[in-house]
Order: structure tokens, then sequence, then C-alpha cells
């Protein structure tokens, strides 16, 4: 039986409740590299309430501290808005403060990951991720227009960088199909522990709506499906309705029937709680964010000449060989690039533009 942990907390006493997370999940963290990673969907003020707030992250970053890790790494690749501003993402909503000088940019040192071939045969993601002894994942409680809830599985959308989120978005072409892949990037890499801000949560057409709900809780699982089924709960939807945890069930990842998990605490429904439409059709077909996913698609890097040294690092970096060197300058197939745009973060000159 998975567990849930329902903790009351304000962003002034977070740190009882990261706390009491520890003793229900302990983790040996010793001689570990630790990844923590908060859901820094875009540039924002932290009191807008659509990343982690900063003061979960402190508090979590400091108790990992204690515990002796080899070392600690604080990253996220904003969405789709925000692509290619992980820094300015950071700094403006707090999280960069927060990371207490543990943040890396986790959209560098991109390694190939396999993935289902239905949507692509692989994706980029950072090694970073990819090696990170532990992840500890701090998503934020919110409202979804295409999934409904954005909680513990979503939040792993976020380890890939560049524009392979509107790509898979487009490929996936129906909310049900997006479900799925938003649970096929999800097992790319499983974190080890969720720790989710509901001291202030989001309802209404999310993951960036104006409405939002002090709720007042914290809540912490070590199993990403019996948490989003706790976090549906509250929102007042039924966890079997949605497409994504039942793919999830599917291939063995957990359990949403609440009856399977043990709640610490209260699990409480939040009156009137404003949900998105369930089936997200309308946000998928809205003009504008068909707009938006395609004016994101379009883009490919290019070199701008002026500023390259010919240094090779983009091209020994992409991991799809999709640059080569010609007439001393790096060129991408267009046909083999996957838009992960890693090349631009890695450039030391900053010599790679999206056009
Ligand atoms: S990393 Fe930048 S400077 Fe180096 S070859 Fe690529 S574009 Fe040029
Ligand atoms: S060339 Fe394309 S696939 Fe290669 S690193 Fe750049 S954006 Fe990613």
């Amino acid at each position: 039986m998975k567990t849930v942990l329902v903790h009351p907390a304000t962003y002034d006493t977070v740190r009882q409740a990261i706390d009491r997370t520890f003793e229900i999940f302990p983790l040996n963290l010793t001689g570990k590299t630790v990844l923590i990673k908060p859901n820094a969907l875009r540039t924002s003020t932290a009191d807008e309430a659509i990343v982690t707030h900063p003061s979960v992250l402190r508090a979590v970053v400091e108790k990992v501290e204690t515990l002796s890790p080899a070392a600690i790494i604080v990253g996220d690749n904003p969405g789709v808005v925000s692509y290619g501003a992980n820094e300015e993402c950071f700094e403006k909503t707090g999280l960069m403060a927060a990371a207490k000088g543990y943040y890396r940019n986790i959209g560098n040192e991109p390694v190939k990951a396999g993935f289902n071939p239905e949507f692509m045969p692989w994706v980029s993601v950072s090694r970073i991720v990819m090696e990170a002894d532990i992840i500890i994942s701090l998503p934020r409680f919110k409202t979804h227009g295409l999934t409904v809830i954005s909680g513990a599985i979503k939040n792993s959308y976020g380890i890939l960088p560049g524009a392979q989120k509107s790509i898979l978005h487009k490929i996936a072409g129906s909310p049900k199909r997006f479900h799925e892949v938003i649970v096929e990037v999800f097992k790319i890499r499983v974190p080890d522990l969720f720790i989710l801000d509901a001291v202030v949560g989001m309802e209404g057409n999310g993951p960036a709506s104006p409405d939002l709900r002090d709720i007042g809780l914290i809540l912490a699982a070590d199993n990403a499906v019996a948490m989003d089924a706790v976090i549906a709960a509250m929102m007042g939807c039924d966890p079997s309705r949605l497409r994504f945890l039942q793919k999830a069930k599917e291939e063995g990842l957990g359990d949403y029937d609440l009856k399977t998990i043990h709640i610490i605490g209260k699990l409480e429904k939040i009156p009137n709680f404003k949900l998105p439409p369930m089936s997200g059709e309308g946000n998928l077909k809205d003009q504008a964010v068909q707009e938006m996913l395609a004016s994101k698609n379009k883009f490919r890097p290019k070199v701008d000449q002026t500023l390259c040294t010919a240094c090779g690092t983009c091209v020994a970096q992409c991991p799809v060989s999709a640059l080569t060197m010609m007439d001393e300058f790096p060129e991408v197939d267009p046909d083999i690039c996957i838009t992960c745009f890693c090349c631009q973060e890695m450039c030391p000159e900053k010599a790679i533009r999206l056009s």
C-alpha cells in the first residue's frame, strides 16, 4: 500500500512539514547526488503560484543539506512560453535564491533517451537528470487545461529541454494521447520522492490561471500515481477518469484507487473547486494555443558566424548528431534535429540563435 502524507503548512512553517516528510519517507542520501526539481513553469512572481513557492524549495534544500549528500543540484526547464529562459525564470520567481547556489541549467549536457516510437524514437534529456542518484520532485497543486490536474506525474515533463515539449504536444494531437505522452516522459526517470506545494493552489484553467485558493497543505509521497489520485480527489475529480492515471496504472507505476492508498492526515474535498473542462479538447483546439505551439515548433538552431569560434562544442554534444562542421562552421540537418536546443544552451559564445 502506498502512502500519501497530508500535512498542514504555511510558507513560514513549511519546514515542519518537510521534516515530517523525511521521517515518513526516509531517504539515505549519504554520498549521493540529489537533484531537486521544482515546477518552474515560466517566468513569473512567486505570488502568482505558477511555480513551486521558493519557501518550499528552500526548506527542502536545507533539509537535504543535513543528510550528507555528495552533491545537490536544483534545476528545471521552463515550459513552452519561457523556453530558453531558465536562469531568468529562476531569478524572477525567487527560486534561484532559494536554491542557495545549487542551481544548474538542466537544459545542458544532453544525452539521448529512448522513447515510445509511436511518438518519437528518442528524446534528449540532460545527463544531470539521467545520472542523479536521487530525484526529489516538487510539483505545485494546480489545474491543467489538457491533463485536468498538474501534479506529480506532470512535473516530470520539465525534464525535457527546448521545443521537445511543444513538438510532443503537436505529435500527440489529442488530449488523450497527450495524457499518454506525459506518462512516457515520466517513465524516463521516475523520481524517488514527491513533495507538493499546496499551501496556495490554483484552480480554473491552469497551469497559469489567476484563480488561486488558500489550501494550507504540503503533500508528500513516494509514489506519483497515489499522490495525483489524492490531488484529484481534493479537487473533486474522480481519479479513474484521468487518462494519464489509467495509463500509469497500466504501466505498473501505481494505483489511483483511493482504497489502496494509506493517507496520513486528512483528505478533504475542497468545496466548489473550479476544474477545467474534463476533456481538454477545448484547450487543444484553441487557436491561440495552436498558434503558440506552431510558432515554437518552427524554430531551428542557426549559427551566427560572426560570433562562432568553431570550438566544436555543439557538434560534439548534439545528442542526435544533427550538427556537422561545414566550411569551418556548424550546420544543422533539419531532418535529424529534434529541437532540444541544447546546442544553444551550451554554446560558450552565445552564437546559436533560433530562427
Ligand atoms: S558551440 Fe558555439 S562557438 Fe562552438 S562551434 Fe558551436 S556555435 Fe560555434
Ligand atoms: S542541432 Fe538540434 S538536436 Fe542537436 S543539439 Fe541543436 S537543437 Fe538539439
